[in-house]
């Protein structure tokens, strides 16, 4: 048992204090970046790729016209 258990992305490796620092750190580049790098190297396989993807939020893109 824990007693203390602190948000840990497994991914980036870094602790997270509470649910809001994980969404801030689920929408951070420095996440995607290594979720990006997971996906190249495939260490993980497609069903855990995929249950991480379901996670987290899409990715926001705004695309600008002019
Ligand atoms: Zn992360």
């Amino acid at each position: 048992m824990c007693s203390r258990c602190p948000i840990t992305c497994d991914l980036c490796d870094v602790e997270l204090s509470n649910a809001q620092e994980l969404e801030e750190h689920l929408d951070s580049r420095t996440h995607w970046d290594t979720l990006e790098h997971i996906q190249r190297s495939s260490s993980y396989d497609d069903m855990a790729i995929a249950f991480l993807q379901a996670r987290e939020h899409p990715a926001q893109i705004h695309i600008t016209s002019c």
